[in-house]
């Protein structure tokens, strides 16, 4: 076996808890029995519980059998939960990461999308389009770059006073011809 080369002086003392802790366990258990039915033989008007220790006997036992157990046991045990959780760790794990990095997408989208619209990533968000020339300008600019053309809402409406597209026949607001 691989344990043997491992550790071969633990080996003993690891089958002597194997045999101990399980030994230790089942007095524990005993006593703990033989204490509760006495406890409740006692309620039962059998006069006062005699072996009312027992039951702290056994609750001192039963755990510290199992605690010597699971030592004698704990390489395999070890090995076995290794085992079983390994799959789920990596599973939670690419889980974990995998919500992260949709997570950081998300944010990453979120904050790219708000620089451009705040105007700082200068995205087509924030571009219009000549009427003239069908050139792109950014939205702040008065004037098309390639052939001068005015952009923006300039011309106002005679009847309304809204403003509207330069090249505009007709006012956007109220359908008044526009000069
Ligand atoms: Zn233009
Ligand atoms: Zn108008």
């Amino acid at each position: 076996m691989l344990e043997k080369q491992i550790d071969p002086g633990h080996k003993p003392v690891r089958n002597a808890l194997r045999i101990v802790g399980p030994a230790l366990a089942l007095t524990g258990a005993v006593f703990l029995i033989v204490g509760l039915v006495d406890f409740f033989r006692a309620f039962g008007g059998h006069g006062a519980p005699t072996l009312f220790w027992c039951i702290f006997v056994g609750m001192f036992l039963l755990p510290l059998g199992g605690i010597l157990t699971s030592y004698g046991f704990m390489g395999p045990v070890m090995r076995y939960m290794a085992e079983e959780t390994a799959p789920v760790g990596k599973d939670t794990f690419n889980y974990m990461a995998h919500g992260t990095q949709a997570g950081i997408r998300t944010v990453a989208g979120a904050l790219g999308q708000g620089l451009r619209e705040g105007g700082l990533g200068g995205g087509s968000t924030a571009m219009v389009r000549c009427h003239k020339c069908n050139a792109l300008a950014p939205a702040e600019a008065k004037f098309c770059g390639q052939c001068g053309q005015p952009l923006g809402k300039t011309k106002p409406c005679p009847q309304c006073h809204e403003l509207n597209d330069p090249d505009a026949k007709f006012c956007d607001n109220c359908g008044h011809a526009l000069g």
